[in-house]
């Protein structure tokens, strides 16, 4: 600063010695006056042009091209540009943190949509967009209640109560595919809100199948109890000879079963469910597997058709092993055997085969002569208690279990279910196991 104001008052000497020696004849101190004058005068000028040349450089803003000032203006015009500078690097750290931060809220699992004070979309990421049907791009500054039309979300967002969240269908919920969005708002900043939405279909779907399992076990248990009960009033109540009373005897024996099979089932599956898939270490020959479930079959086949079904079996010579928890594959063969004996009236077929397939594996299939099965009811036949005609179930003694306990332990073999059936010509359940869990020959043999 001081070498500038040495520099200015040299300038202005320089001038007033040009004007004195100039003027040195006629009137030397007009010479030093309009000499001071002048080199004011360049001075302001010198100064004028390099202030324009900054504001200019300022204006156009390129930051990178300051002109080559001497003098205040250069180093006014050198500091303005290291501030530029830290500033531009600040917006660039501060862009990429923003970038950083929605390319992590894209990635959410759960819809976000941004809002402004008068409820219009400022930002949303893909899964909003997909939730609600947006278009991120086109739908931006859209007012979010003429997109969003269902009516539980007007509601709730007219009541202004946002301590809960709402349930409402998807835009692209339909009755065959329905899709449940949880939906809520949370107001932040001046007016804005957060609107937060996430996909609860799966979450709906499985409380609803909790709340009907809890039906049908009591509805399944209350009819047995409601019979034994009625039985045992009679019995209180009624003076009966001891034939009678036999009779009423083994009919609340029949009940007590039903319940105990009931319990049998459902214990069954809540193991299945709790506990890890089986290891592949443990192998049980085929044959065996296969003699139990005919010793079973050929039982209930003489309680359940007395005057005959023709049962086909292949034998002590099922080849191979098969890897798994044995009780679960004795259960899951001997369940679809069951359904095809209890299925088939009297005098019908049942053939039951086993094969190692070609390419690894192997097939264990039931077929039978039976009443079959419509098309619309095979996809629904492995649910809990699902029952193509209820009063036959009933009358031929099924859980309503028996298909749900052979589908877990499938799945936990990493094997297949198969289902072919024609009303009024028979049915064909078929197991198809991995080549993981079967060897072609047994150990030893
Ligand atoms: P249930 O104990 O009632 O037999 P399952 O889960 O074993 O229960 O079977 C579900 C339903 O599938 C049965 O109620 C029956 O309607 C039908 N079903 C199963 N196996 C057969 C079959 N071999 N032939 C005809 N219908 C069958």
């Amino acid at each position: 600063m001081a070498w500038r104001v040495f520099r200015f008052f040299l300038f202005q000497a320089v001038g007033a010695a040009l004007g004195y020696a100039l003027w040195a004849g006629q009137a030397p101190s007009l010479g030093v006056i309009v000499g001071l004058v002048l080199a004011s005068a360049l001075w302001v000028l010198v100064d004028l042009w390099r202030g324009m040349r900054l504001l200019r450089w300022l204006r156009e803003g390129r930051v990178d091209q300051l002109p080559d000032l001497a003098g205040l203006w250069g180093e006014a015009g050198a500091r303005t540009r290291s501030l530029l500078k830290v500033r531009d690097q600040q917006l660039v750290q501060s862009e990429a943190r923003l970038t950083e931060f929605l390319a992590a809220i894209q990635t959410s699992p759960n819809g976000v949509v941004l809002l402004d004070s008068q409820g219009r979309i400022e930002w949303c990421n893909r899964t909003a967009a997909d939730h609600f049907g947006f278009d991120p791009q086109r739908d931006l500054q859209q007012h979010i209640g003429n997109l969003v039309r269902d009516p539980a979300f007007a509601a709730y967002q007219a009541a202004q109560d946002y301590s809960h969240a709402v349930v409402m269908p998807g835009p692209r919920s339909s009755a065959s595919r329905p899709v449940l969005l949880s939906v809520d708002l949370h107001p932040y900043g001046e007016g804005r809100k957060l609107l937060l939405s996430r996909d609860v279909t799966a979450l709906e779907q499985a409380e609803a199948m909790r709340r009907d399992f809890v039906a049908n076990v009591s509805h399944e248990i209350r009819t047995p109890l409601t019979v034994l009960g009625g039985f045992v009033e009679t019995l209180q109540n009624l003076r009966l000879d001891a034939a009678e009373q036999q009779r009423y005897l083994a009919l609340m024996a029949q009940q007590a079963q039903r319940m105990q099979l009931l319990v049998s089932d459902l214990l069954t599956l809540s193991r299945l469910e709790g506990s890890p898939p089986p290891g592949v270490d443990t192998w049980h020959p085929a044959c065996e597997l296969l003699g139990q479930c005919e010793r079973d079959a050929r039982a209930l086949s003489a309680l359940v058709a007395p005057q005959g079904q023709r049962l086909d079996f292949p034998g002590t010579d099922a080849p191979g092993e098969l890897a798994g928890a044995g009780s679960e594959l004795h259960s899951a063969l001997s369940n679809l055997i069951s359904n095809a004996v209890r299925y088939t009236p009297a005098g019908g077929q049942i053939e039951v085969s086993w094969q190692i397939l070609p390419q690894g594996g192997a097939e264990f299939a039931v077929k039978d002569t039976g009443p079959g099965i419509a098309p619309e009811h095979l996809p629904r036949l492995t649910e809990r208690f699902y029952r193509v005609d209820r009063s036959r179930a009933r009358e031929t003694g099924g859980t309503g279990l028996g298909l749900a306990i052979v589908k877990h332990v499938t799945q936990r073999h990493g094997a297949q279910l198969r289902i072919e059936s024609t009303p009024g010509q028979g049915s064909r359940f078929a197991i198809v196991f991995p080549a993981s869990r079967v060897r072609a020959l047994r150990s030893g043999a």
